[in-house]
């Protein structure tokens, strides 16, 4: 009888949960390997719980360019910059920095929301495959223009949204009320917003780890607190991954180790990565507090409601993780607070504060594709949309793998460095 083919899987985030998955279901003996102790303590942990699939939009674009002196200068707006990290990433700087044209954004923009689409019926198509629990809640997201240029601006892109079969709509003040009645008491004033219904919520944590428990039970092998250091060849095909716990064999090896991705490439195929620090921080809520989840792009902050709990996500600092800063969650409890007083009780000593860096392209596309030798591939640099773009990135990367003659590969390749 033939063997099964079988994969590595390196990283148990919510990207490496999802391509195990689609491994699995391809008929692969699949084996998920993480450095840490438990799936789910990287990105993936306390994220901001969107899948915001109409809002898949990338990062770089002229207007984020001209608000950028402001936005560092103001202490309220969490976009920061450590001078380390721009040393160490200046190409990557350089080359975000050509992204931020109208002409890139809009392609980009295109090619994510494309992404986008994909995900929303591969994730539906994955919930009918496992019942899961993760707070999951089919609600809409509102996003909320601080000022009519703001909105202005936002309603020049809706056709691009709409094009990708989205469906998005600009409100006025009394009809985002009728949204969100909570935001009748916030003491921040703000011109409209757009609204779409498209763009649950989840507990990205709770999905990745149940996934993986469910893949146990199918008999894929996953060994925490292993580490990666290398991947072993032979010509040109992959063999296999060597681990401080020794070499696992594999035909297929998929890098879905987020920021650290680029390490275990060879220089010509590494994705250009980034971190983009952000903060959240889980308070306990009533089911009623807040229904829509709510994004104030102006302090960059996030609000959703999981379950009974609140998350308020915030902050954009290109810096590397460490621990939540006391000052980081002190605004963005602070901004939550100001757009809804009621939502949740911000003094109690419940709270869980969290660090967690955004895996960033330079281009706001995730790296999807084969990388040097047969059967390495990459699935890694998802950004501020790993949890939006898990299953369609999965998808994208089934594509690849079964046609396997590089045919697909440049669908969502970012390239080497810059
Ligand atoms: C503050 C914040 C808010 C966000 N909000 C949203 C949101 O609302 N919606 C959305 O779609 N996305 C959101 N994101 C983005 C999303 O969380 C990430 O894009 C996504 O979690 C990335 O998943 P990942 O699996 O690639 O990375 P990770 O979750 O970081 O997983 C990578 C894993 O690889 C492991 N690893 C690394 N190197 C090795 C090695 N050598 N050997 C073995 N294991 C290794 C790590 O331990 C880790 O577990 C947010 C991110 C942040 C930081």
């Amino acid at each position: 009888m033939k063997r099964k083919r079988r994969a590595v899987v390196i990283g148990a985030g919510v990207i490496g949960a999802t391509s195990a998955e689609m491994l699995l279901r391809t008929g692969f003996d699949v084996t998920v390997i993480d450095a840490e102790a438990e799936p789910a303590q990287g990105a993936s942990r306390a994220n901001a719980g969107q899948l915001c699939y109409p809002f898949a939009m990338a990062l770089g674009n002229p207007g984020f360019l001209r608000g950028l002196p402001r936005s560092l200068l103001d202490p309220e707006s969490g976009v920061g910059v450590s001078p380390l990290t721009v040393m160490r990433h200046w190409a990557w700087l350089a080359a975000f920095l050509r992204n931020c044209t109208e002409a890139r954004y809009n392609r980009n923009s295109e090619r994510l929301l494309t992404l986008a689409k994909i995900s929303m019926s591969a994730h539906a198509a994955l919930l009918k495959r496992y019942d899961l629990k993760f707070d999951a809640r089919q609600t809409g997201k509102l996003w909320l223009a601080p000022t009519d240029a703001a909105l202005q601006s936002a309603i020049r892109h809706l056709p691009l949204r709409r094009h990708a079969g989205f469906e998005v709509e600009a409100l006025d003040v009394g009809e985002c009320l009728k949204v969100a009645p909570q935001l009748g008491q916030s003491k921040y004033a703000f011109a409209g917003g757009i609204y779409a219904p498209e763009s649950p919520v989840g507990d990205c944590r709770a999905f990745t780890s149940n996934l993986i428990k469910e893949m146990q039970a199918q008999g894929v092998k996953v060994e925490f607190g292993v580490k990666a250091s290398h991947v072993e060849t032979s010509g040109e095909q992959v063999t296999g991954v060597r681990t401080d716990n020794g070499v696992i064999p594999a035909d297929v090896v998929v890098l879905a180790n987020g920021l650290a991705a680029p390490q275990l490439l060879p220089r010509r195929h590494r994705p250009a990565i980034a971190p983009l620090r952000g903060v959240s921080v889980t308070l306990p809520c009533d089911p009623s507090a807040l229904n829509v989840s709510i994004t104030d792009p102006k302090r960059a902050v996030a609000i959703c409601r999981l379950g009974h709990r609140l998350r308020v996500t915030g902050g954009a600092e290109f810096a590397p993780s460490g621990a939540p800063s006391r000052r980081a969650v002190r605004r963005i409890m602070d901004v939550a607070r100001a757009w809804m007083p009621d939502a949740a009780d911000y003094d109690t000593v419940e709270n869980q504060a969290w660090c967690g860096v955004r895996p960033t392209t330079v281009d706001s596309l995730p790296s999807i594709s084969q990388a040097g030798a047969e059967g390495l591939y990459v699935n890694a640099g998802h950004g501020s949309l790993g949890w939006t773009l898990a299953a369609g990135s999965a998808e994208i990367l089934r594509r690849q793998i079964m046609n396997a003659d590089g045919a697909g590969r440049a669908a969502f390749d970012t390239g080497p460095n810059p």
